[in-house]
């Protein structure tokens, strides 16, 4: 099992550097014993153009099969246990190899060249025999994303005989220019045993920590995150779902500062001086249960509630007789029971209101069977991506009469004096779209999944960029209209 590291240099900063970040020295031979086996280090080359670190995993299969056996995994057949692929092919037991003998050069620590740990450099990693379940295309999307050019070559199941095709490894070389040393390191770590998806320990939940850990600054923003999560947790589902959603509280732990501010500045406008225009907020606020109204919905979904200023305005008003608000942020859901009083709020009342945990990103029975649903805000916080999950979970699945959208309108940002030109309202806002791009957007979703959809202005209308929030009110269409349409096309 092997895989090599090599980077080059210049005069004033060598390659040999590597070292350093490795903290190997490069001119020594080193092993250190796993629990698997004796984990060497060495260095091919080493002069101040190129340099190159390897590391070997000599596999004890003895230890692998008692290893296995002590931890209840898996029982393999009697011979596969010991004749198998873990000493040649670089998998989990490597990746183990990688976070054991380069502990400190994963996280960046390097004491005696801290600038460089902290900088990228040129990389070039090589794994010639790498199981790659999925092929070179899943090899692919899982580095590309990330900033690596990918070059990936089956190899053959046995070299003189063509015929019987590829074998499952690949040759993997990878080469960046834009990465820390310990970035690298990390994305290894986590991407080789999510291709092999064969892992040899039995998966605890401290794996869950494991992995957010070294996914940090990438896998929460990576488009195959899904995937990397689900087979890194060998598909223990709910591990995978604790995983994302944690991923998603991570990226969202920034975001729910500012909202709280600027939401609590926004009510303190509103009580405190009569004379100043109506904030957006409360004016969305507004225009969200006028439609609502309009709709006669009396059971409410609130999707993305955030800390339940519409909830509590929603429960102010009698003709809303159940009210649900869900978010993904466990921090949010609980500044929202607090501004509720939920623990102080009498039978009758506390019988109408119900807050829940959930992701918005898969589909939830709890969401199913409501008048209306508001998603005030929210799409703009999910990547593009995961925008079809989304609209799936909603229209497809839950399927409310009535579904409310609302989201900035990008096009008014210029009449914000605040905002620096080209520049979103707020940190954590994936997108910003036009009004046309939300039209061509909810009109898609309208299509899909058996809506109309009208469009409301929010704020004030300015006749050249529109207005700074957007609303979508979708309709179920009534079976009738369904009927007269399929008839009239
Ligand atoms: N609806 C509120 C809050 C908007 S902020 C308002 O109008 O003021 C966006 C909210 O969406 C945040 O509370 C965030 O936690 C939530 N959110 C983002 N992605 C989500 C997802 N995938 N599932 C559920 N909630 C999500």
């Amino acid at each position: 099992m092997f895989l090599s590291i090599s980077t080059t240099g210049t005069p004033e900063r060598p390659a040999t550097d590597l070292g350093f970040l490795l903290h190997k020295h490069p001119e020594k031979a080193q092993a250190f014993s796993t629990s698997y086996g004796k984990a060497h280090v060495l260095y091919p080359e080493a002069d101040a153009q190129r340099c190159t670190a390897a590391l070997l995993l000599e596999v004890d299969a003895v230890a692998l099969v008692r290893k296995g056996k002590g931890r209840g995994g898996a029982p393999d057949a009697a011979l596969a246990q010991y004749v198998n692929d873990r000493p040649y092919a670089a998998s989990s037991l490597l990746a183990v190899a990688l976070s054991a003998v380069f502990s400190s050069a994963m996280r960046g620590v390097c004491n005696a060249r801290p600038e460089r740990a902290a900088a990228p450099l040129p990389l070039r990693i090589e794994v010639p025999a790498l199981p790659a379940r999925g092929g070179p295309d899943l090899v692919r999307k899982l580095f590309e994303p990330l900033g690596w050019a990918v070059t990936v070559a089956p190899v053959a199941l046995d070299e003189r005989f063509p015929e019987w095709g590829d074998s499952r490894y690949v040759g993997l070389v990878l080469e960046s220019e834009t990465l820390t040393l310990a970035e690298a390191l990390r994305h290894l770590y986590v991407l080789l045993p999510v291709l092999d998806d064969a892992k040899h320990y039995w998966v605890a939940s401290d794996e869950v920590d494991k992995l957010l850990r070294a996914g940090e600054g990438w896998l929460p923003d990576h488009p195959e995150q899904k995937l990397i999560t689900s087979r890194y947790l060998s598909r223990r589902w709910s591990l995978t779902r604790e995983a994302m959603e944690r991923l998603e509280l991570v990226r969202l732990a920034e975001a729910d500062d500012s909202e709280v501010e600027e939401i609590d500045n926004a009510v303190e406008a509103e009580t405190e001086d009569e004379e100043k225009p109506t904030p957006l907020a409360v004016q969305r606020r507004d225009a969200i249960i006028a439609a609502l109204h309009a709709s006669g919905a009396a059971r409410v979904l609130d999707l993305g509630c955030g800390q339940g200023q519409l909830v509590q305005a929603l429960l102010k008003d009698v003709r809303f007789t159940e009210i649900v608000g869900v978010d993904v942020s466990m921090r949010a859901l609980t500044i929202a029971s607090r501004r509720l009083k939920l623990d102080r709020m009498g039978e009758r009342q506390a019988s109408r209101v119900k807050l829940f945990q959930g992701s918005l990103a898969y589909t939830d029975k709890r969401l199913k069977g409501y008048d209306a649903a508001v998603l005030s805000e929210v799409v703009e916080h999910l990547d593009l991506p995961r925008l079809p999950a989304l609209e799936y979970a909603v229209f497809g699945a839950a399927r409310p009469r009535t579904v409310l959208v609302t989201t900035p309108n990008v096009e008014y940002n210029v009449r914000w004096e605040t905002l620096p030109a080209g520049h979103v309202r707020h940190g954590d806002h994936r997108f910003e779209w036009t009004r046309e791009e939300f039209r061509a957007w909810a009109g898609a979703v309208a299509e899909r999944h058996g809506y109309d959809v009208e469009f409301v202005p929010v704020g004030p209308d300015d006749p050249e960029v529109g207005p700074p929030t957007q609303m979508a009110v979708f309709e179920i269409k009534s079976t009738a209209n369904v009927e007269k349409e399929a008839k009239a096309a």
